[in-house]
């Protein structure tokens, strides 16, 4: 990703800390030695474990391979919703092999976009996303693995799909921006909040609120990257090792020690995506 802003520098360590879920790909890794020196950085500062996930077929396809390169790497795959009009039954049959390999954790990022259609060419319409959200919620079912949903200005439709093709078991919310009505829904339910670098935004009241009604065994931690820098690095390049400055800031927000919500944050994340969590 190009930025003009120079990467952040490395944060305070603090951890064990898990990056729910990144984009390893699109941080720009390529290989074993790229992915080793992007993961090397996140554990320097505490950070002992990443879930990297695709959005497309090829992001798919590298990021079990990122899996299998690295120990503290896992991963997720699905086709990401505004690219949903590409799940042709080929593209199903390979999403289906990917999510067997035994380090993919979730199915995902699926889910509802309703800010990218009529902005961005070849965006996937809301009912061909709709149609492919309810593919992956039946994959999930079928699989046992847990959901992992990209929610952008589609509280509702987000709802009203779960609710027609019933939740799996396990429900992740990933980069959860919503308020905290449409939060309170999600934990009523008992699904699992991520929080990204957008907590950390000083305008985001309604999210600050929405994150004091997570409760600790209902919430994780992302990064997002390349995307969504933590605050003060908003528009610099971001990675898993930025992890600790949502945490910082979002421990600021609930009024806890960042220390109870890093570990508090990896227990969930080791019990959701079903591994072990180091400590640094
Ligand atoms: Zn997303
Ligand atoms: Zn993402």
């Amino acid at each position: 990703m190009s930025s003009s802003r120079p990467a952040p520098p490395p944060p305070e360590p603090l951890g064990p800390l898990v990056d729910a879920h990144t984009h390893l790909d699109a941080c720009g890794a390529k290989d074993g030695d790229d992915v080793r020196a992007i993961v090397d950085r996140a554990a320097a500062v505490g950070v002992t474990a990443v879930v990297t996930i695709a959005d497309d077929l090829d992001s798919a396809r590298w990021v079990t391979e990122a899996a299998d390169w690295d120990p503290r790497v896992y991963a997720a795959v699905a086709l990401h919703p505004t690219r949903a009009n590409a799940l042709t039954d080929e593209a199903k049959t390979v999403i289906e092999r990917l999510v067997g390999h035994p380090r993919v954790v979730a199915v995902g990022e699926t889910g509802l976009d309703n800010y990218w259609p009529g902005r961005l060419d070849g965006c996937a319409s809301p009912g061909e996303q709709r149609d492919a959200f309810a593919w992956h919620i039946d994959l999930a079912k079928r699989t046992g693995k847990p959901l992992m949903i990209h929610n952008r200005d589609a509280d509702a439709d987000v709802l009203d799909v779960l609710r027609a093709e019933g939740a799996p078991p396990t429900v992740i919310f990933h980069c959860f921006s919503s308020d905290a009505e449409m939060a309170r829904t999600c934990v009523d339910a008992g699904w699992v909040l991520s929080l990204s670098g957008t907590v950390s935004f000083r305008n985001a009241r309604a999210l600050h609120e929405a994150a004091a009604v997570i409760p600790a065994g209902q919430l994780l931690v992302e990064t997002d990257a390349p995307f969504l820098t933590p605050h003060p690095y908003r528009g610099a390049p971001n990675e898993p090792y930025c992890l600790p400055y949502t945490v910082r800031a979002l421990a600021d927000i609930v009024d806890r020690p960042a220390a109870d919500v890093a570990k508090e944050t990896s227990a969930t994340a080791g019990r959701v995506y079903g591994f072990a969590v180091n400590s640094s």
